[in-house]
């Protein structure tokens, strides 16, 4: 099997991203190429030829542009997966190639399974096996899905592209524009205490808030927590929100849906509190409480803020 991997660039950087895309290249043991609209100074490293455009001349983001280029290395590399990360320029790129090409498209993959790509339906309670019955597939790949390969020093054979002459832009980007920060910067939190929707009602923030200041720490939530309006959004942990590795994240409520596992699940140790042993958080929990959280929580709450020496 032949993969080729779209890597991102984005304010100067070349994303880290690209370094799942190739843990995933790893699992499936492929020949690998990268497309990178991107810099000759910032390039990923790997064995296998990298396509590579002047981001110069073809900005960060322009998709007629990208999408002329991709095709271009398609064309040269034939390959039979064309793989983006499950990100804004992947939503935004991989449709447009999948839709010219003709092929299959699969979004948000989370697992392979021989020829079987394994996605989330139903808000991430259930998993679908999906199998593609054309002859290229493009593959989005959901964040924290697949283990990033470690950093190396291996040179890939860069293969300049260059413009399409005949490729008319339809978009035209017109930059970034960054989110709202303030508020509460999670990323330096040491502890995390974080409501999921199992909390229930907006008025049991306060027992999650609570056991985290008892702790000396921050409090986090899931989406669903966030987008119902009962905690801010710059406290969302998860791939629309923060990335976090505390030293401790307590889950409390969350039933462990990849997207909210992909934005903690560096955490040195991670206490889950659910009143289902079989969540998903159990996968990856050091511990695993199972209880109900607004009996639970206060009562730990009460205890730790009784023992003496415990806040930092
Ligand atoms: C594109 C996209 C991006 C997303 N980005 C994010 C993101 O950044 N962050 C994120 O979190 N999610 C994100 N999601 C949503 C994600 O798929 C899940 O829907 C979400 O994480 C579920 O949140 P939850 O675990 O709080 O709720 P649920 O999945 O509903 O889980 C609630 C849990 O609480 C437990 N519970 C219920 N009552 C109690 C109780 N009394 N005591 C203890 N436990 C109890 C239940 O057993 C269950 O396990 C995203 C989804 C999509 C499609």
């Amino acid at each position: 099997m032949k993969l080729l991997l779209v890597a991102e660039y984005r304010e100067e950087k070349l994303l880290g991203s690209i370094n799942e895309l190739l843990g995933f290249a790893n699992e499936v043991n492929a020949e690998t190429a990268v497309f990178l609209v991107g810099s000759e100074n910032k390039i990923p490293h790997f064995a296998g030829k990298l396509y590579l455009a002047d981001v110069n001349t073809h900005l960060e983001y322009n998709p007629d542009g990208h999408k002329a280029l991709l095709l271009q290395a398609i064309e040269k590399e034939q390959p039979d997966l064309v793989v983006f990360s499950h990100s804004s320029y992947g939503w935004d790129l991989a449709p447009r190639v999948a839709f010219f090409l003709e092929a299959a498209q699969i979004s948000e993959v989370v697992g392979i399974d021989n020829d079987e790509f394994i996605v989330p339906s139903c808000n991430s309670k259930l998993r679908r096996r999906v199998k593609s019955k054309s002859a290229k597939t493009v593959l989005t790949l959901q964040a924290g899905a697949f283990s990033a390969i470690e950093a190396n020093e291996t040179q890939p054979e860069i293969i300049a592209l260059e413009a399409d002459p005949a490729s008319k832009e339809t978009v035209i980007f017109q930059g970034y524009e960054a989110m709202e920060q303030g508020g509460v910067d999670l990323g330096k939190a040491k502890i995390i205490v974080s409501a999921g929707r199992g909390i229930g009602k907006p008025e049991n923030v306060a027992i999650i808030a609570d056991l985290a200041q008892a702790l000396g720490g921050e409090y986090g939530a899931s989406r669903p927590v966030v987008d119902s309006e009962w905690v801010e959004h710059n406290r969302q942990v998860g791939t629309t929100g923060q990335s976090v590795a505390p030293k401790l994240y307590v889950a409390c409520g969350i039933s462990g849906a990849i997207q909210h596992l992909a934005g903690m699940k560096k955490s040195e140790f991670i206490v889950a509190v659910n009143t289902d042993k079989d969540a998903p958080i159990g996968e990856i929990a050091d511990v695993l409480i199972v209880a109900d959280l607004k009996q639970f929580i206060p009562i730990l709450t009460e205890k730790l803020k009784n023992l003496p020496g415990l806040r930092h």
